[in-house]
């Protein structure tokens, strides 16, 4: 896991998913709590469930290019499967 890595970058990637309804059950719950209130408000429980919710969403890297994606493109290659630099050549 990668959690911390820039916090405002996460939030914001959390934002679009919860939007995106990526989350589900328990992990929307949680995902909204962090947006909220931080990592630090979950207890262990919570904290497990996320990191299991995210690890089914997230990825390491672009599956175009093999770059790293930062939290920032997250949501994006989530989404589209590709990052910011490859997401032109794809034309979505
Ligand atoms: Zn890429």
């Amino acid at each position: 896991m990668r959690l911390e890595k820039s916090e405002l970058e996460f939030i914001g990637f959390l934002r679009e998913l919860t939007k995106t309804g990526r989350f589900e059950g328990a992990g929307l719950g949680i995902a909204k709590q962090v947006i909220l209130s931080g990592q630090s408000s979950l207890n262990d429980r919570q904290r497990n469930l996320f990191n299991a919710a995210l690890d089914k969403i997230i990825v390491d890297k672009c599956p175009v290019c093999q770059r790293e994606v930062p939290w920032a493109e997250m949501a994006l290659v989530v989404q589209t499967g590709a990052c910011a630099e490859c997401k032109p050549k794809t034309a979505n």
